[in-house]
């Protein structure tokens, strides 16, 4: 899978995504992530990308011409199967969406800044408009690494134990059970004996039941939805 990221601070995607299961998975070349400065489309001497809004309100807008001008680079190359524009008023980001998209050849992600881009970009280019939860951050880059990164850890192969990935929380509609690792017993504190018994069938039950009862406790919207 293909991820083209479009930002104006290159610079804050480059540590979130070179290292750990991302990182590995890209030099594994399961994925590929590439990211271009929106600069290169910049106007005149500074290559300005951003300008005032009409109607006089404050903050710098993206502006139309140079993200039309990157994303018809790409276009030019291969299709795309979502333009994806981070966004505080998109749907929210879940685990059902990283799965979903986790099946797409190549995307797509821009990445907004200072007070957004120019609206004519959401309604001729974008196909889709995802937030990463209901707050404001200075730009989409973190919110596109978060997406980045969740989609990628599902590509086969990107985690060497690929059940791992499928146990994780929300994967089945529930948060996970507790997890634990040697030493059994630490300042007295000591891991449940199921996990000892060696009995994998007594272990899956005890998750399960766990599952269901934090997921009862902590996020009862799930088990309605
Ligand atoms: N004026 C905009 C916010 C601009 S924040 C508004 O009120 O909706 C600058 C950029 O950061 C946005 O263009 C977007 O790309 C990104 N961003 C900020 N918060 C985000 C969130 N919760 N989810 C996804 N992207 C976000």
């Amino acid at each position: 899978m293909r991820i083209d990221i479009i930002s104006v601070v290159p610079e804050l995607l480059e540590s979130p995504l070179g290292h750990s299961i991302v990182g590995r998975a890209i030099k594994k070349g399961i994925a590929e992530i590439h990211v271009h400065n929106l600069r290169k489309y910049g106007k005149g001497p500074r290559q300005q990308v951003d300008d005032y809004s009409y109607g006089g309100d404050a903050g710098m807008i993206l502006m139309v011409e140079p993200v039309y001008m990157m994303i018809e680079e790409l276009k030019a190359e291969r299709q795309y199967d979502e333009i994806i524009y981070m966004s505080p008023d998109g749907e929210i980001f879940n685990q059902g969406t990283a799965n979903e998209l986790s099946l797409k050849e190549n995307i797509i992600i821009l990445c907004g800044h200072y007070k957004g881009i120019d609206h004519r970009i959401r309604e001729h280019i974008v196909t889709r408009e995802i937030s990463v939860g209901d707050y404001v951050l200075s730009g989409g880059e973190i919110p596109a690494a978060m997406v980045a990164d969740a989609i990628i850890r599902l590509l086969p192969g990107a985690i060497s134990d690929e059940t791992s990935a499928l146990s994780d929380s929300f994967q089945d509609g529930l948060l996970s059970a507790p997890v634990y690792t040697r030493p059994a017993e630490f300042n007295g504190w000591k891991v449940p004996d199921v996990l000892l018994s060696g009995n994998p069938k007594l272990i899956r039950a005890w998750q399960d039941e766990q599952a269901l009862e934090r997921t009862r406790r902590l996020r009862p919207g799930l088990l309605e939805d």
